[in-house]
């Protein structure tokens, strides 16, 4: 008797696939097409891959774009200036911004021994770096770090326009 190479699998999905099996061992076959009896079928996975990793992208781009309308908001609020740079680095840098500034105000005023009257004073200083790709070199930053990312800011990260309106 000729030894069993192919196999008929009705998938989960419903889809009729013959499958050759003759690269798995012999006495394993009859096993394995059980085992993919009871999962889909390859282009129906390979579709419900897909469809998830969409999903997971517009999951980002919505999470993505709340981030931006807080950092927006909350730079408005704070009177932020504008960053400037390349265009696809300003809602990226301002997103940077908002996050560490925000984290910084947490660990040092919320939490720390900082009152307003300090804070005021790190937040001029914040206003004076406009350089969008400053703010996303600081993404990984400990935001405890911030006064001192500040002092060394160099003229180049500073806004041409006068922050202290
Ligand atoms: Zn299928």
């Amino acid at each position: 008797m000729a030894v069993r190479k192919t196999w008929t699998v009705v998938h989960s999905c419903g889809h009729e696939i013959e499958h050759d099996l003759s690269n798995r061992p012999a006495d394993r076959r009859a096993g394995f097409a059980r085992w993919l009896e009871g999962r889909e079928c390859t282009d129906c996975w390979k579709a419900a891959r897909d469809s998830d990793s969409a999903g997971k992208e517009e999951w980002l781009a919505a999470k993505r774009a709340e981030e931006q309308q807080a950092a927006t908001d909350w730079a408005q609020q704070f009177d932020m200036p504008p960053l400037e740079g390349p265009h696809k680095a300003l809602a990226w840098g301002e997103r940077s911004r908002h996050q560490i500034v925000t984290t910084a105000y947490t660990a040092l005023v919320t939490e720390g021994s900082w009152d307003e009257a300090d804070w005021a004073v790190l937040e001029e200083k914040i206003r004076t770096v406009t350089r969008a790709g400053w703010w996303i070199d600081q993404r990984d930053a400990e935001a405890t770090d911030l006064p001192e990312l500040l002092d060394a800011a160099t003229s180049d990260d500073l806004g041409t326009e006068n922050p202290f309106r």
